[in-house]
């Protein structure tokens, strides 16, 4: 199939989160199983010097740019994949974070920043650059691609369109007046279209305009139907519900491999796990903690904002601490709780590491390292870190929320003795049941390390490589082409068709 796959991020030649790993090991996976599929992002700095043979290929005059933009295109790092750059210097040449300033307030011109770059996937897409190709389908990905379906269904003759949700709170939320700033077709401001309670939403317009829509876990799929998840959302979700798919992602299984990760300290598979444990104690030494191999190391990776539940681990400090364990915890973002969890380290200096910043290197270092890895997430749409700690045989203690639920196997009696069980998980996010999945882990670990073992080999077994899940996007591209191609949408559909 011809795919064109636009994204905002796409590791490595640019990550904030899980958006980049996937946006970087799925097209590469579909890319592998022959199927012509290009990427697109906006032209950042990083971007520019990361992709390879990058040469212009074309200038496009866009409504909203004062000067042409320009497209180039190059290679993917280490494959043969086409990645496409859509560069409009006044919007993206801006080193760092894509989409927040150095504050971590958000870009003011956000709005028109990811609206011209719609516009440049629609032109693409319709072959108006006269490259002599032109996608099946175009692939949308989260609120910075949501303008691309309903501007692209303007057009007859155009590709299908699939929008994947990867995180249904971040929605690209912006004033009424944006919305004729940017000169959209005044038939898109519409109940049906992306008028959300009074603003211009892109998340909406992605749900609403798409010929399919697709999110990260099918758990989510089914959370964000509700009033808990759904952010306002939930109605139209549930009236798309029958083209709503939830398609686990799958993980990049040649970056994170730890028989062959270039960064930690020794490789290792399941039948030379003993070789797991140099990891562990070059961790310690390099985060300062005393090297301690029979105590429990629990880690922590992520973006510290509320969703991820860092305050639910402050909160268990002290009692955790009670036990002889220690805690490693990477991560960056809310300044009020980088600082809390910097005071914590000075109050247990033996226990507890933080590092505050964004390190690619020492997260790997983490996953080889730690015994146990935690994610008290308030909501997870998938989550990568566990599925990562599983293949590095670092056990998970998660909240059974999205796909978090559909990724670990929690330990119970009977996933204890027919050997299904890969970590621990509980149903509340509460920081007692936080504590309470610990501590079931620290008393696995002391009672038999034969048992522990076998939990952890059960999980490194488990295979979240893209293979299986890239074929199911495979068979839904598919459908979702021969849908249109037959005029089947439903009813219903064809008013947002017809936007
Ligand atoms: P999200 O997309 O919500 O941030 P995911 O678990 O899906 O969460 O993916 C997070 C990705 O970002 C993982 O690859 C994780 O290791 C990485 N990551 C997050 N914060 C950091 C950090 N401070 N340093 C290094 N890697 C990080």
């Amino acid at each position: 199939m011809d795919i064109l796959f636009c994204t905002s991020e796409a590791y490595p030649l640019i990550k904030t989160g899980g958006l980049a790993d996937v946006s970087g090991s799925l097209p590469k996976a579909l890319h592998d199983m022959g199927n012509d599929i290009r990427l697109v992002l906006p032209a950042y700095p990083e971007a520019v010097a990361k992709t390879e043979r990058l040469v212009p290929v074309a200038n496009l005059s866009l409504e909203g740019a004062s000067a042409p933009v320009e497209i180039l295109a190059g290679r993917f790092p280490g494959s043969r994949m086409k990645v496409y750059l859509v560069n409009a210097p006044e919007y993206f040449s801006r080193s760092g974070n894509p989409y927040v300033q150095e504050d971590g307030s958000d870009w003011p011109d956000n709005a028109e920043r990811f609206a011209l770059f719609a516009r440049a996937i629609v032109a693409l897409a319709l072959d108006r650059l006269g490259m002599n190709w032109k996608p099946e389908l175009v692939h949308c990905n989260d609120w910075q691609t949501g303008l691309v379906p309903p501007l692209l269904a303007q057009h007859s003759n155009r590709p299908a369109t699939l929008f994947t949700i990867h995180n249904l709170a971040y929605q690209g939320l912006f004033p009424a007046e944006t919305f004729h700033t940017l000169a959209l077709p005044a038939s898109l401001w519409s109940i049906d279209g992306v008028e959300f309670h009074g603003q211009l939403s892109f998340m909406k317009s992605g749900i609403a305009g798409a010929d399919w829509i697709t999110t990260v876990s099918p758990t989510y799929a089914e959370e964000i139907r509700t009033s808990t998840y759904g952010y306002g959302l939930e109605g139209l979700l549930q009236y798309r519900a029958d083209h709503l798919t939830g398609i686990l992602n799958g993980m990049d299984c040649e970056i994170w491999d730890p028989a062959t990760d270039p960064w930690i300290k020794r490789n290792y598979d399941a039948r030379t796990l003993q070789h797991k444990a140099p990891n562990k104690s070059a961790l310690q030494r390099q985060l300062g903690l005393p090297a301690k191999p029979g105590q429990l190391l629990f880690a922590h990776i992520g973006r510290l904002v509320e969703q991820k539940g860092v305050d639910l681990i402050l909160d268990i400090l002290d009692e955790l601490f009670l036990y002889p364990v220690q805690l490693v915890l990477l991560g960056s973002g809310d300044s009020e709780l980088e600082a809390l969890l910097s005071a914590a380290a000075t109050r247990y200096p033996e226990q507890l590491a933080i590092h505050i910043g964004y390190d690619e290197q020492l997260a790997h270092r983490i996953k080889a390292g730690a015994d146990c890895f935690l994610m008290p997430s308030r909501y997870e749409p998938c989550g990568l870190n566990q599925m990562y700690s599983l293949r590095y045989g670092t056990v998970p203690v998660v909240h059974r929320t999205g796909g978090l639920a559909d990724s670990v196997n929690d330990l119970n009696e009977k996933t204890a003795t027919d050997y299904t069980a890969t970590g621990f998980s509980f149903a509340q996010d509460s920081s007692e049941e936080l504590l309470d999945a610990c501590t079931r882990a620290i008393d696995y670990f002391r009672t038999s390390r034969v048992d522990w073992w076998k939990l952890v080999i059960t999980g490194m077994r488990e295979n979240f490589c893209w293979s299986e899940s890239a074929g199911q996007y495979l068979d839904l591209y598919i459908h979702t082409c021969n849908l249109v191609r037959a005029g089947m949408l439903e009813t219903g559909e064809s008013e947002y068709l017809a936007l």
